[in-house]
């Protein structure tokens, strides 16, 4: 299989371009993203393909067994299984060396996956790896990650471990490692191949960093929410856009945000009151939403916060 294209890969395997197209349809689906069939095909086939760097600590291996199901792959199994899995903490024990290199040598390219919960009581001495802490393990491998994905309740939100009285001190990913750059929960148990495969054109090791991101707005929630401001605050260009720009794509950027007051409420008029669309733009409804050109975008915040 070296020097095989994925597209080649699948191909062999019996997987033609139409299954293939027909499985990126339906990631566009999964992801909310409307006519990104074509960019999630091509961002899946770019290579060099993404580097997973699997970490599971204190849980029930669940999603890892979900993972490894063998019988009847699907195209998600087979696009996963042609990853670069640089180490799977539970199928690899005995080669935690490869762990150490990979996250040394690729800083910022891979993606962590983390299984599992952090203990943090006793020193971290409820979970020890190769005589290492998970706790000490998850700091370094998330802290150089390009992205990580905590998979499960455990990983996402502490799970069953960190239920009362929570005796090992068992925390979730984003509490145990502060600051985490680009964490995603996946909270569902168990995680199946499709769910994690459609995460992985977001992750692409090649993907620049976002720039611009264009902006609705109700200025006074964003006075409270400071929304715009942390969007600012991380170097991104924040730029405004009207109703007319809006739904017929006449605009470029990495990404979108929408910031609207109260509850979202189908029937709602939604826009008016945000800015640039307050003048004779008429309202937008929340069931519009959905008929978004979204097709590029790699971040869209939709949020609706407090009252004006
Ligand atoms: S919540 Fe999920 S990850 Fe945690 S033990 Fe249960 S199945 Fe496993």
């Amino acid at each position: 299989m070296v020097g095989l294209g994925l597209r080649e890969e699948l191909e062999q395997r019996g997987i033609s371009r139409r299954d293939f197209l027909g499985f990126c349809a339906s990631m566009a689906s999964i992801l909310g993203l409307p006519g990104a069939t074509a960019a999630i095909a091509e961002a899946v086939e770019k290579e060099p393909r993404p580097i997973l760097v699997w970490l599971e600590f204190q849980d029930c291996a669940g999603n890892t067994e979900s993972f490894l199901r063998a019988s009847h792959p699907t195209v998600a199994d087979l696009i996963l299984d042609t990853i670069s899995l640089n180490y799977h903490k539970t199928l690899m024990a005995a080669v935690g060396s490869q762990l150490d290199q990979t996250v040394k040598d690729n800083k910022g390219k891979y993606i962590a996956l983390v299984e599992g919960s952090v203990p943090t009581g006793a020193d971290g001495a409820y979970c020890t790896i190769g005589g290492r802490s998970a706790l000490d393990i998850a700091r370094e491998v998330c802290s150089g990650a390009a992205a990580t994905i905590a998979v499960g309740t455990c990983a996402a939100f502490g799970g069953i471990p960190a239920a009362g009285p929570n005796p090992t001190g068992a925390l979730s990913v984003a509490d145990a490692v502060p600051g985490v750059q680009n964490l995603i929960n996946m909270s569902a148990c168990p995680a199946n191949a499709e769910n994690i495969t459609a995460l992985m054109p977001l992750f692409s090791a090649n993907q620049a960093p976002l720039r611009t991101v264009v902006a609705l707005v109700d200025p006074v929630i964003d006075l409270i929410t400071g929304e715009t401001a942390a969007i600012q605050g991380t170097g991104v260009e924040l730029k405004s856009l009207t109703r007319s720009e809006l739904f017929a794509g006449a605009w470029q950027g990495d990404g979108l945000h929408i910031l609207t007051p109260g509850e979202f409420d189908p029937d709602e008029g939604l826009l008016p009151v945000l800015t640039p669309t307050r003048s004779a733009d008429p309202p937008i409804l929340a069931a519009e939403l959905i008929a978004l050109p979204l097709r590029g975008l790699r971040l869209a915040v939709l949020s609706a916060t407090g009252e004006p």
